[in-house]
């Protein structure tokens, strides 16, 4: 399976994945999370490769779903599987210490993964400034927001239009 074909199945397996999930915000369909990565790799990334936009829309099926590594390999191949584990967390772990692996990895990655990772952080930020979680108070906010830009620093040298696009991201919130 190559390109377009290749795409369309992942985002239809992934819609079909995360059918019963919501966002954080409790209403947004989940799906809507995987689609935004695609959407800024590909149009505000300007990234046209295949196997990277595909395993975006996988990204968090391992992590969320019942979906395991050898799946996506049977159905998407060992290289958007592979893409996939890499920003696959470890939800074994306390969430501190997933959350510092995330930092720690982060300049490990291979590049496909990085541009993913970018994506997804991205999406992330604009998420918590477009539709907030209500329980999070303004300091957990911050602690977000700065959390993510480490874990970004790991990934600079990877695609500088998705950086400068972090980057405003972060100016947004207007942190100290
Ligand atoms: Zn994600």
């Amino acid at each position: 399976m190559t390109d377009l074909p290749l795409i369309i199945a992942a985002a239809h397996f992934a819609a079909d994945r995360h059918r019963d999930q919501r966002r954080r915000d409790t209403v947004t369909p989940f799906i809507n999370h995987p689609l935004a990565l695609a959407d800024i790799l590909v149009n505000e990334g300007g990234v046209r490769d295949p196997l990277v936009i595909a395993a975006a829309l996988l990204h968090d099926t391992v992590e969320d779903t019942e979906t395991t590594p050898a799946e996506l390999e049977a159905r998407f191949g060992a290289e958007v599987a592979g893409i996939v584990a890499e920003v696959t967390d470890d939800k074994a772990l306390p969430k501190q210490e997933r959350k510092a692996l995330q930092i720690a990895h982060a300049a490990h990655a291979s590049p496909r993964a990085k541009l993913v990772k970018l994506a997804d952080k991205i999406a992330n930020l604009r998420d918590l400034a477009a539709r907030p979680p209500l329980d999070w108070p303004q300091e957990r906010r911050d602690g977000y927001v700065r959390w993510s830009a480490e874990v970004v620093n790991g990934l600079r040298g990877t695609s500088a239009a998705l950086e400068a696009v972090f980057d405003a991201e972060v100016a947004g919130f207007g942190l100290a």
